[in-house]
């Protein structure tokens, strides 16, 4: 039997380092805007999270609201003035965006040193390249739970099941940087079985409820979920923890295992971008 590797325990960790940072600056607080286009209830909830999180630790948040309609042009002005705006650390375009609206151009736009979602071009290569910068917070959160539970990732084989930009593709260049041997799978991989079963880290993040189960797994592996699927059940992850707990090492719950690293560490990509707006650090 597996062990559970939640995520409360480093989550909170790192709002209290937020926290402290925070609290012994004499700078002005930290600044993050959410940009937030149409009604998504999901969205809503998430940005509900992120607003009552950034309170907690002594960040200042807003919400920009567009309607679903917008015009991108209105979008990319609201960016460029708070691109503009000394008292804004962090802008955080909340996705998805309507179809109409393109999420490249948008992450584009935002400016790399605000970025804290790590999604402008130029942080995506510092990321590639082994560079410091701002990362995206999911995988970021991914690589420190492995580290909080001691889980070898230098020499390791890890699978990633998911290929997008804001998971699959950072975590899998994270991931290399700690030596990792990276493979990435996606809905057009064939053998799926075959290679996750022989992940010593095995990381789910296709947002297909219960899909990794016991033959997916090594025995004693690590299995990361990441998935957050709204069910008739509730919310379900990407593994089926149940039967996957007695095979592998150690399996993340959901909830309660990434989700609340996600919010912890944008707390942090906010806090590092302030820091170094304010003193250059
Ligand atoms: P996404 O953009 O929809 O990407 C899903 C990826 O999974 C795609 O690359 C897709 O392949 C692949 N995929 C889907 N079904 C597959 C299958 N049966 N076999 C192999 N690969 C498959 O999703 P995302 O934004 O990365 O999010 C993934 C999941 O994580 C969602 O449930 C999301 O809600 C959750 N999430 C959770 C957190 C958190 O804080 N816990 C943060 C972000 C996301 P193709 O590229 O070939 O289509």
């Amino acid at each position: 039997m597996g062990h559970v590797l939640s995520g409360k325990e480093l989550a909170k960790t790192v709002r209290a380092d937020v926290k402290r940072r925070v609290s012994e600056s004499t700078y002005r607080p930290p600044g993050l805007t959410v940009v937030m286009v149409g009604e998504d209830p999901a969205s809503e909830v998430y940005i509900s999270y992120k607003q009552k999180a950034c309170r907690k630790v002594g960040i200042e948040s807003e919400v920009k609201r567009f309607s679903a309609d917008v015009d991108q042009s209105e979008v990319l002005a609201e960016i460029d003035r708070l691109n503009t705006d000394d008292d804004i650390d962090g802008i955080l375009v909340q996705l998805p965006l309507p179809n109409h609206l393109s999420e490249s151009t948008v992450a584009a736009r935002v400016s790399p040193g605000k970025d804290v979602d790590g999604l402008h071009p130029v942080n995506v290569g510092r990321l590639w390249r082994g560079e410091s910068g701002l990362f995206p917070c999911t995988p970021t959160g991914i690589v420190e739970l492995l580290r909080h539970y001691g889980v070898a990732m230098d020499g390791a084989l890890a699978v990633i099941v998911g290929r997008s930009n804001i998971v699959g593709k950072p975590l899998a260049a994270l991931l290399l940087r700690e030596n990792a041997t990276v493979v990435i799978t996606h809905s057009h991989t064939s053998d799926l079985p075959g290679l996750t079963s022989s992940a010593d880290v095995l990381v789910a993040a296709a947002g297909s409820p219960g899909m990794i189960g016991p033959d997916h797994v090594k025995p004693g592996s690590t299995v990361i979920d990441v998935g957050i699927s709204r069910t008739e059940e509730g919310l379900k992850g990407d593994v089926d923890f149940d039967s996957v707990i007695d095979v592998s090492g150690g399996v993340t719950p959901v909830p309660g295992g990434v989700g609340p690293l996600t919010i912890a560490f944008l707390l942090r990509n906010t806090v590092q971008a302030w820091m170094e707006h304010t003193t250059g650090r």
